[in-house]
């Protein structure tokens, strides 16, 4: 193992926990969001200033701010009171964040991350801690715990691992959300979080990509179809009127691995004859509203629906994307939704209801095309991904908030013909995060990436060293955008891809060509390039 990584202060920490002081040391924490796109989301406090600085520039009120803010979510979100109010300090969840195991930072223990929060409130929002203060383990509210809170709300996830853990089911990821959300009614919050969610709100995705790029970047990808399979896919975009509304992550049609997984899709569409269409305005599955507030996730969630009944289709179908799923499952019906002028999910192909869909109406790409498999709908052929010995990596918000575990897993052991699982207690329910979830994956907190990813990445070396695993499939483009990292520094020579490349290779299509290569150009044995 690099030794870099492995100086981990083991010893108990010396002072008491409740003093705030953080170092913000370069590698371990995200930088401020640009004035710029604070102002394009309308956010209170745009000004230039660093988590480095010593003056955070606040506005005069941010005490008040703050406390109001609490008050107001105490009232609104009873989860949030009852995580305040009901933690017995058992210590079942200190050791289930990849975070802390990376870290060795006590402050990254779930329970005392929630702490840094419930102290506060102890203090403001109870008898004892009005009277009593510290003795009653109350905080006064001072800019060093604002800057605490934003060092360890900053380094968590959301991942929910711990929640699995939890005797009372306290979900640390809810405190760290409401934590995210004061954090930014005075003006702190982080760039990777608010430029994404700017530019959505500016050209429909988070790369700030204009409909005609959107529209180039589907027609090139046709066109490299077109040369591996000898079929042209049609492109359809915007068009009213189709049978299914198609969303999907913009790094999809953007970026390395995930575009092989967009190719997976046209493929599939193109065989099942599916009536569909991409849109440029909802060009964005993915919902950094999630990493910053409530109402910024509602109003990134809106765009997929109003295009839905701009556009007039019957029902959604979702791409492989992490946080698209957990705001749809968890939050759209009381946010947006129900989505009630959209029909309950049928698929034209096969028939089935998609039961679980009837409230939200849109169904992931993993259950369509399960389903699809299972009624023989698909010619695959596995041994065109003979070169990949895969092990599946369970996206944290697909798994654990919508229990999206056989579907992906079904599609694989269909489409390869060589899957290995990891040990059990790093996969399904406790699925170990990637590292980078909620707004971390960005270069400036590499250090920590790698801290944080490295219970998952430990797992991926296991089946490695036992079984020769050289891919690690997984939905969600965060989880495409930053395993690669992780897996060149702990499991080199592991790759990663979506299942749904991995179904595209294996798709024996209507009148296709001899295929000699795979999505990624890699030439097919030549047993599978005849097959
Ligand atoms: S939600 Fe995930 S990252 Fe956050 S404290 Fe729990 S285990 Fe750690
Ligand atoms: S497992 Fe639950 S009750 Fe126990 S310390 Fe953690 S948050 Fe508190």
């Amino acid at each position: 193992m690099p030794p870099e990584l492995l100086q981990i202060e083991a010893k108990k920490p010396g002072g008491n926990w409740k003093d705030p002081a953080v170092q913000f040391r370069k590698g371990v924490f995200c930088y401020s969001a640009a004035a710029k796109n604070v102002r394009a989301l309308g956010l209170p406090n745009p000004r230039d200033w660093q988590p480095f600085d010593a003056d955070w520039k606040l506005p005069p009120d941010w005490k008040q701010i703050l406390l109001a803010g609490m008050k107001e979510r105490l009232q609104k979100y009873r989860s949030f009171r009852l995580f305040m109010d009901i933690c017995v300090r058992c210590g079942a969840c200190a050791d289930k964040c990849h975070f802390y195991v990376g870290s060795g930072d006590p402050k990254n223990m779930p329970v005392v991350r929630a702490e840094l929060m419930r102290s506060v409130y102890r203090r403001y929002f109870t008898l004892a801690g009005r009277i009593f203060g510290s003795l009653a383990g109350g905080r006064e509210l001072t800019e060093d715990i604002v800057k605490e809170w934003f060092y360890y709300f900053y380094q968590c996830t959301e991942c929910r691992r711990c929640s699995v853990f939890c005797p009372y089911g306290i979900d640390t990821a809810e405190i760290t959300m409401i934590g995210r959300e004061l954090l930014n009614l005075i003006g702190c919050n982080t760039n990777w979080v608010l430029e994404p969610a700017a530019n959505c709100f500016r050209t429909g995705n988070h790369l700030g990509i204009q409909p005609h790029g959107f529209k180039d970047s589907l027609e090139f990808a046709a066109d490299e179809l077109e040369e591996i399979t000898g079929i042209r896919v049609d492109v359809p975009i915007n068009r009213k009127g189709a049978e299914i509304l198609f969303v999907m992550p913009s790094a999809d049609y953007f970026a390395e691995p995930h575009y092989y997984t967009l190719l997976g899709y046209m493929m599939l569409f193109h065989e099942i004859g599916l009536d569909f269409s991409f849109s440029a305005f909802a060009s964005e599955g993915g919902n950094f509203g999630l990493f910053s507030s409530h109402e910024l996730m509602k109003r990134l969630n809106a765009k997929v629906y109003e295009e839905a009944k701009r556009l007039g289709v019957k029902w959604i179908l979702g791409g492989e994307c992490g946080h698209m799923w957990r705001v749809l499952h968890q939050y759209m019906d009381t946010m947006n939704g129900p989505a009630d002028f959209l029909e309950k999910p049928v698929s034209p192909i096969t028939g089935t209801k998609f039961e679980n869909a009837r409230s939200t109406r849109m169904v992931h790409i993993c259950e369509f095309t399960a389903d699809l498999i299972h009624s023989g709908k698909l010619r695959l052929d596995a041994s065109r991904n003979d070169r990949w010995r895969v092990t599946y990596h369970d996206s944290c918000n697909p798994a654990r908030s919508m229990g999206l575990l056989e579907e992906p897993r079904y599609i694989i052991r269909n489409a390869c013909n060589r899957f290995f699982e990891m040990p059990e207690n790093t996969i399904r329910e406790q699925t170990f995060c990637c590292g980078s979830g909620a707004g971390l994956g960005t270069d400036e907190n590499l250090e920590m990436r790698l801290r944080g990813g490295f219970p998952r990445a430990n797992a991926v070396k296991y089946v490695q060293e036992r079984h020769g695993v050289n891919l690690l499939a997984c939905i969600c483009a965060i989880d495409k955008a930053t395993l690669p990292t992780l897996m060149e520094y702990w499991a080199p020579g592991v790759e990663v891809g979506g299942v749904h490349e991995l179904l595209g290779n294996a798709l024996v299509m209507r009148g296709e060509k001899p295929r000699t290569a795979d999505l990624r150009g890699e030439p097919l044995s030549a047993e599978a390039t005849h097959a």
